[in-house]
């Protein structure tokens, strides 16, 4: 059985990479992960992996995307533990070419599909959570982001970004980050905090070959941002604790 003093959370796409990761070591610190998998087989694998180091670890089938799926977590929650106090909706995907900047030619098809996950799935299963967030006495949202959503950095030539332009994503990424900013100041005056995470370049799949960071520390700003004291930021964008340029 769950321990009932135990933090609640949630985190999308947690079957591999960074979401697996942060599922890890919240686990370890005494959370009780659900870990949200669009394929519940390779929910449970994580699951399994989890609770074998002493996680109390559920999966459950969450494709971000799927209304009826997004419902029927919110129900389950709802009936097994009252309240929710960490979502981080940590699913994403990078459809663009991994060429140069190919803004010119975006298939309008890849510009969608990735603001369906990456934007527009946050925004709807964030909104069905809230009545659940709000009922925790620390709710913490973490939205995660990239460097590749600052539209700073993209602007500014000589940035470590300035060339690493992939339209679809990045877009989304920015979008999400507008979504950061506008709950965190509708829920300025509750216990919820709503941040914005960078892990950095991590080694995933979707990292690629060239990524420089182990998963370790890949999820390390993800689970600062989980479980930030009451006086922490809210409306922030952030990698390992330092604020980043919108
Ligand atoms: P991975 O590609 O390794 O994992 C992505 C996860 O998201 C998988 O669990 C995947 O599930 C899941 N996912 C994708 N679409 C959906 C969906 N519709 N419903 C549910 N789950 C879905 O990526 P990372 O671990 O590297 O990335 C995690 C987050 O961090 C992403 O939001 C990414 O944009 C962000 N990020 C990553 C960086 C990096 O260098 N790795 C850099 C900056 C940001 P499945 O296994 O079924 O495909």
């Amino acid at each position: 059985m769950s321990d009932t003093t135990a933090k609640i959370a949630l985190i999308t796409g947690a079957n591999k990479g960074i979401g697996l990761e942060t599922a890890l070591q919240l686990g370890k610190l005494g959370v009780t992960v659900l870990a949200g998998a669009r394929d519940l087989s390779r929910g449970e694998a994580a699951a399994e992996v989890l609770r074998g180091v002493g996680v109390d670890a559920r999966a459950v089938k969450l494709d971000v995307v799927d209304h009826a799926d997004r419902a029927a977590v919110a129900k389950f929650i709802e009936k097994e533990f009252g309240r929710l106090d960490i979502l981080i909706n940590n699913a994403g995907v990078m459809l663009d070419p991994r060429t140069a900047n190919a803004t010119g030619t975006t298939p309008e098809k890849v510009l969608r599909d990735t603001f369906e996950t990456n934007f527009f799935a946050v925004v709807a299963l964030t909104q069905m959570l809230l009545p659940l967030l709000r009922k925790s006495p620390a709710g913490r949202i973490v939205n995660l982001s990239s460097i590749l959503a600052s539209l700073t950095l993209h602007a500014t030539p000589g940035s470590p970004i300035y060339d690493a332009k992939t339209f679809a994503y990045d877009a989304s990424k920015s979008a999400l980050n507008a979504f950061t900013i506008h709950l965190a100041h509708e829920l300025r005056a509750t216990n919820i905090k709503v941040n914005s995470a960078h892990p950095g370049w991590v080694k995933t799949e979707m990292g690629g070959e060239g990524a420089q960071m182990e998963l370790a520390d890949g999820a390390r700003t993800s689970v600062e941002l989980a479980l930030l004291p009451d006086d922490g930021p809210t409306g922030g964008y952030f990698h390992m604790g330092k604020a980043l340029p919108w």
